[in-house]
Formats: structure tokens, sequence, C-alpha cells
């Protein structure tokens, strides 16, 4: 309930403050041409904008003296208006500001109107008399969302900063004009933010209730949503809500489109009247509003606005309706990659293949970044659908060519049905993200239909997310190492570290289940950055503690490696720390490493060239290109477990095993063996020639200390074995 309080507040909120500001810069126009040209101009201009006569009652002048008239009053009847409120406040401005007074029936029109009121410049640069607009008290009204959000008791007002009520916009008159009661909790709210909460009991009718308040930024007014306690509980669930949203967002963005032009129009006015280039200005601002400007589709806005109508319809005949939430696969790296222009570049391809895939009757938008939606109305059933959405995943998936570049991209898509999935836009909307985030998680660059279950997934993907964003401060992360081995004499010669999430809600989270999420949310970024600090940190503590020097292995994702400032900040750890770059190896997974050869070759030079080693993981389980694993500058391989697996009786694993050995050796790098568990295993490796190994054999990984003990206790065997034995006393 809450939120929809909040909901009808802003609403609310934005409709007021879109005709304040409406209202105000005609006000604005009006003085202006009216100091600069006189009241024939002004009298021209609201006839030519045909302004008289519509929600704006009227708009008038008063002189000095409080002698005032309308414009455009033919019998030009005057009154004056000395003692009025809105006048005499201006009368004793001492700077420029919009005065918002209480409805009251005007002296020459007779009717009730909210006055708003600005003062004139004088010749002598001081302020006297003013221009005044009178507006129907309904423009400041409920018009732009629907009541019954707020329960049968709920109130709205729109309250000025001297505690009047201007207007209400529920059917229970919260006392327009009246004061509101001194104790309000609103004052001491105001006081400390532009919006918030409180609880007041009302002075009209005694309910308890709980207001939203938003303060309209540039002006003096304050609009609140209340609704009473008792239909907190009681409250029927009316669900036609969204699409009136979206009506009223569209007609406060008219409002909005509107006033701006009218801006643009007082600077024309007092020269020229050039109503073409106001045509003009009218085309163009619309199709910022509702038009994306690097593709040219519909945007968010008007995506609502269409899908909304499309439910209708569809409600109206009985048809279907299918919505596809599109979002390209690996966009991020593209941009991150080769830069925003080729991602725009990406985008505009990647639209004109979209639409290729479409009827001319469908709507394909563009939510934002790399997110597209496509409504296609009358469906026949799910088939339709599922042919046009595995149409857009084949033809994603080819290659684009962009100047000398060819990029490759795909899509996940999510669908979801109209009227089985959801029967609003909101609904409908999040049911198919929910179900194109299954399509990613499926393996991306394919199609899904929405169902129950992946409202789950996506659902504790997001708790995972958040609980994530808050690992690091609350200390939850930590680095497990484990040893790495001389295969010919079982010596420890280094170590990975691995690391652990050990979350105060969850326990211990291994990282298969958190690095591909952070590495898709950008998470890993400032993961990777504490992994490498805190091991630095430990290498330089091992060091400090006498023990021998190894090489730490650090796992790197491609967002890392591809960061301008990564190369740099490793330099800077090691020099923080003292350390030598012998004490630190990289190691980055066979597809961080392909999907951008070229420029993980250059990441990987300047590594090298401060003389860090890398190793490429789990070699074998994703596309090297030999001829590109030629061109990096790599040190060591590691052969993925999958292969090291039975490797002493599985004679396709020993056949890949002899065949990596034999290219490693070509290429002159060194072979780590990952995941060795088995005696047998290691004989055979060893017999193949296998330099280095890793795995369960020689040790899980282990906490730092167990690691510093396993060094030290080697280091003493070491000693051992070198120290002579001792002399045998006497003959
Ligand atoms: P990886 O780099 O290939 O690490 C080796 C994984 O194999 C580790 O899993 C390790 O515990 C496991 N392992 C080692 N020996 C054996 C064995 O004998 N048998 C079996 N079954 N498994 C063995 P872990 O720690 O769960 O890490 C999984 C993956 O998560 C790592 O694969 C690495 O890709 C990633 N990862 C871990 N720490 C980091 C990190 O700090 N940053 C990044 N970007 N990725 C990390
Ligand atoms: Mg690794
Ligand atoms: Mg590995």
């Amino acid at each position: 309930m809450q939120q929809e309080v909040t909901e009808t507040c802003t609403s609310f909120s934005a409709a007021v403050e879109n005709t304040v500001i409406l209202v105000d810069g005609l006000l604005k126009s009006i003085r202006h041409v009216y100091e600069t040209s006189g009241t024939a101009s002004v009298e021209q201009f609201l006839a030519e904008e045909r302004l008289n006569g519509t929600a704006v009652v009227y708009f008038a002048l008063a002189s000095p003296d409080g002698n005032s008239f309308i414009f455009g009053d033919p019998g030009r009847a005057t009154a004056n208006l000395v003692d009025r409120p809105h006048f005499k406040v201006q009368q004793n401005a001492t700077e420029d500001h919009l005065f918002i007074g209480i409805p009251n029936v005007g002296r020459l029109s007779r009717k009730t109107v909210i006055p708003l009121t600005r003062g004139l410049h004088l010749p002598t640069g001081r302020l006297g008399g003013m221009v005044m607009a009178g507006i129907e008290p309904s423009l400041l009204s409920s018009r732009f969302f629907d009541a019954t959000k707020l329960g049968p008791s709920g109130v709205v007002a729109v309250i000025g900063l001297d505690g009047i009520i201007r207007a209400h916009g529920a059917a229970h008159a919260e006392g327009v004009g009246q004061h509101i009661a001194d104790d309000s909790g609103l004052w001491g709210e105001l006081a400390r933010s532009d919006h918030g909460t409180y609880w007041q009991k009302s002075s009209v009718d005694g309910r308890l209730r709980r207001y939203v308040y938003r303060k309209l930024p540039d002006y003096p007014l304050v609009v609140t949503a209340g609704f009473a306690r008792e239909d907190m509980q009681d409250r029927a669930r009316a669900r036609r809500l969204p699409y009136q949203m979206a009506y009223g967002l569209v007609l406060t963005l008219l409002l909005a489109v509107f006033a701006l032009v009218l801006r643009q129009r007082m600077a024309d006015v007092a020269v020229r009247h050039d109503r073409e280039r106001l045509a003009a200005a009218l085309t163009e601002i619309e199709r910022h509003v509702y038009h994306d400007a690097l593709t040219g589709l519909p945007n968010r806005l008007l995506l609502q606005d269409r899908l909304a109508q499309a439910i209708e319809t569809a409600r109206r005949t009985g048809q279907q309706l299918a919505l596809m939430f599109i979002d390209l696969d690996d966009f991020k790296v593209v941009n991150d990659t080769f830069g925003h222009d080729a991602g725009d570049e990406v985008l505009k391809r990647a639209v004109a293949r979209l639409r290729s895939c479409l009827h001319r009757d469908d709507t394909l938008a563009r939510l934002g970044g790399d997110e597209f939606i496509v409504i296609r109305t009358g469906i026949r059933g799910s088939d339709e659908v599922a042919a046009v959405a595995g149409r857009i995943v084949d033809h994603l998936t080819d290659e684009i060519a962009t100047g000398d570049r060819r990029i490759r991209v795909g899509a996940s898509i999510g669908i979801a049905l109209y009227p089985g999935d959801g029967e609003d836009v909101t609904t409908l909307m999040k049911v198919a993200d929910t179900a194109m985030y299954q399509a990613k998680s499926a393996g991306r660059n394919t199609f899904r239909f929405f169902d129950v279950r992946t409202m789950e997934i996506a659902t504790s993907r997001m708790r995972l997310e958040d609980d994530l964003a808050r690992a690091e401060e609350r200390g939850e992360f930590e680095l497990l190492y484990q040893p790495k081995v001389s295969l010919r004499d079982r010596q420890t010669i280094g170590a990975e570290a691995l690391i652990r999430w050990r979350s105060r809600e969850r326990g211990l989270v291994p990282p298969g289940s958190f690095i591909p999420l952070a590495e898709e949310t950008g998470q890993i970024a400032g993961i990777g950055r504490w992994v490498l600090r805190t091991a630095c940190r430990q290498i330089a503590a091992w060091r400090q503690a006498g023990l021998p020097c190894v090489t730490l292995a650090v796992n790197v994702s491609a967002l890392q490696l591809f960061d301008d400032s990564f190369v740099s900040e490793v330099a800077a750890l090691l020099a923080e720390h003292g350390l030598e770059p012998s004490c630190l190896e990289i190691e980055l997974t066979e597809s961080a490493v392909m999907t951008e050869p070229d420029r993980a070759a250059r990441q990987l030079q300047r590594l090298r060239d401060i003389g860090i080693a890398v190793a490429v993981d789990d070699f074998g389980t994703g596309y090297s290109s030999l001829s590109y694993l030629k061109r990096l500058p790599l040190s060591s391989i590691k052969i993925d477990q999958s292969f090291v697996r039975g490797v002493d009786h599985d004679a396709d694993n020993a056949a890949i095993v002899a065949a990596v050995l034999g290219l490693a050796r070509t290429l002159g790098l060194s072979v780590v063996a990952e995941g060795i568990e088995s005696q047998a295993e290691e004989n055979h490796l060893t017999a193949c020639g296998c330099p280095v190994g890793q795995g369960r054999l020689y040790g899980d990984p282990e906490t730092a200390g167990a690691f510093a003990r396993r060094l030290s206790v080697e280091a003493g065997r070491h000693l051992a074995a070198r120290i002579p034995t001792a002399v045998t006393p006497g003959r």
C-alpha cells in the first residue's frame, strides 16, 4: 500500500509541477511580450496561441495602483485588486517569484480560479504591478491517477508553504482554503527532506492517515497523498492501474512538451511570429520524448503506451499477444573492447537485423543499452512466436562487420504471452524480463518462454546480486591457497589463490556460484581488485615470516584484463608491497583470452613487459585458435581437470593430454595438469613429461596459515636433507 501511495504522490506531484511550469512559462512569456511590445502584442500572441478560454481561464494585468484588466476582453472592464493577497504579495516583493494564490471568485471573470501571479519590471528597475493567470482548480486535481489506489478514505492535496490548502484531488475535500493543522507532522519532515512520509489526524474528518509528501523543487507547493489506517487491511486490489499510469504519464509529458515549446516561443514572439519554426520544434521535441536518439526506435515511454493499447485491443477482441524481451549477449564486452562508436554501430546493425525478422505491424522498441522489445499482436499460438524468436537469434548471431573488424554478438530472448502470463503492462514486462534471464542462464543465444520457476530463479539471482554487493565491506571474502607441485619431486613451487565467499546468510559459497554472476553484473571489477590486493599482501607476509619464495597465481576475468588501468594497478600493488614481479602469476581462462585475442595479446604483453607470468587456464574447454595461441605472450598452459580425470586409463584423455604437451613443447610453454586426484594419474603425467601438477593428491585449497606451515615443513625437510649425517663419537 505504501508503494502505491508513493506512486500516487509521485505522479500527482509531477502533474501539478508540469501544470505550474506550463502556466508560469506562459506568464513569463506574456510579461516579456508586454514589457517589450505592449498590450496589443500580448493580445495578438494570445489570439494566435488560442490560449484564452482553455483551462487557463484568463490572463490579466494589474498596474502598480492595483487596477486590472483581462487581456482580450473586448469590453475592457477593470477592477481594483489592491486588497487581494496575490496582488499585495507582488507589490511588496523584493525579488521576482511566482505566487500561487488560494482559489477565489475572480472580480472580473466571476469564476472560481486559482490565481498565479508574477511582478512586472518597472522602467525604474523595481517591481510593480503584476501579470496574472487564473486557472481552473481542476488543473491541480487528480486527473492523472486512479484515486482508488488510495483506498476509500484516501486523500491527496496541494498545500502552499504557508500551510493553506490550494487544491485536493480525491472525493474527500480536505478543506481547500483552510490551514492544515499547526501540529502537522509535515513541517518537521519538510525541514529535513523535500520528500518523505508523516502521520496526521485530519482536522476535517478526524481520521488518522499516513501521508507521502513531495515538495516541488522550484515552487512553494507541497503535494501529499494519504491513506487511512483502516483501509490498509481491507483494500480491494484493483489491477487496471498501469494502463492509467501510462496514460497519465503521457498526458503529463505532453504538458511538459507544451511548456518547452512555449519557452522557445517566448524568445521568438517579441521579434517575429514564426509558425513554421514552432511547428518543427513541436515535432522535434515529440521525437525526442518518444524515440531513442541512436536508433530512432520508439523508447520505453512510447513502448509502454503502445503495449497498453495493444493489451486493450487484445482484451476487446479476445486475441493473444506476445512480448519479447531481447538482450544482446556480450554487448558490454563489445563496448569495453572496441569503444562506444563501434558499440553504437553494432546496435544499429542489430536493429536492422531485428527489423528484417519482423512484420510491419510488429512494434520494435529500444529500452536502452542493448535491450529491445518486440510486441506482436494477434498471434495464433506460441509456435508462431517461437519461430520469430528463433529467427532473431539466428540473424543476430551472424558476424557483424564494422570497418575492418568482425564482431559477433548474440541475443537472449524472453517471451511473455497475454493473457496467460499477465494482463497488464508492468506484469508482462517483468515476466518477459525474467524469461530473458532464463535464456541467459540457459547458455545465452537462445529464447525462453516464461514459466513460474523462472520467476523464482530471477528473484534468487537478484538477492544473490544484492548480497554479493555487500560482501566485501562485510569482510565475507577470503582466499584459499592450493599448492602447485613439481611432478619430479612433489616440491611445492607455488600456489593458486582461490576465492571463497563466507556469507552470513548463505554459508560458504564456492566461486562457481557467484563469479559468473559478478562477471555479468560488472561486480567482478571490485572483487578482482580485492583478490589482487589480498594476494599481494599475503605474499609480502609470507616473505616477512622468512618462508621460501614461491609464485602465487591469481585468477583474472576478461573484464579486469581489458580494463586500461589493470596493468598499472598490478604494478602499483607490487611496488607497494616491495615484491618482484616473479612472485605473481596471472591465470586467464581460454575463453577470456580468445573473445578478443588481439586486445588480449596487447594487455598480456604489457604484463610480460613488467615481468609477470601469464597462464591460460582450463585449457581445452574453450575454443582456442592455435594461430592466436602462438602469438600470445603466455608462459604456461593449464590442462583442464576434465582431461586429467582418468588419464591413466581413458584413451581419449590420454591422447588430448599428449597433444597439449606436444603443443606446449613446440611453443616453449610450461604445462600444469589441473585436478590430479590419484597416484595413477600422476604416474601417467610424469611419464608423459608433464612438469607441474595441482590437485587433491597434493592438497585441496587451504588457508594461508596451512599453506605457510606446508612451506616451512618442506623447507625444514629440505634443510635436514642437506645437513651432513652426524659423526659417530669415538671409534
Ligand atoms: P580454476 O582457476 O580452474 O581453479 C581450479 C578449481 O579446481 C578450483 O575450484 C579448485 O578447488 C578445483 N580443484 C583443484 N584440484 C582439484 C581436484 O583434484 N579435483 C577437483 N574436483 N577439483 C579440484 P574452485 O576453487 O571452486 O574455483 C572454481 C573456479 O572459480 C576457478 O577455476 C576459477 O575459474 C574461478 N575462481 C576462483 N577464484 C577466483 C578469483 O579470485 N577470481 C576469478 N576471476 N575467478 C576465480
Ligand atoms: Mg585458475
Ligand atoms: Mg582451471
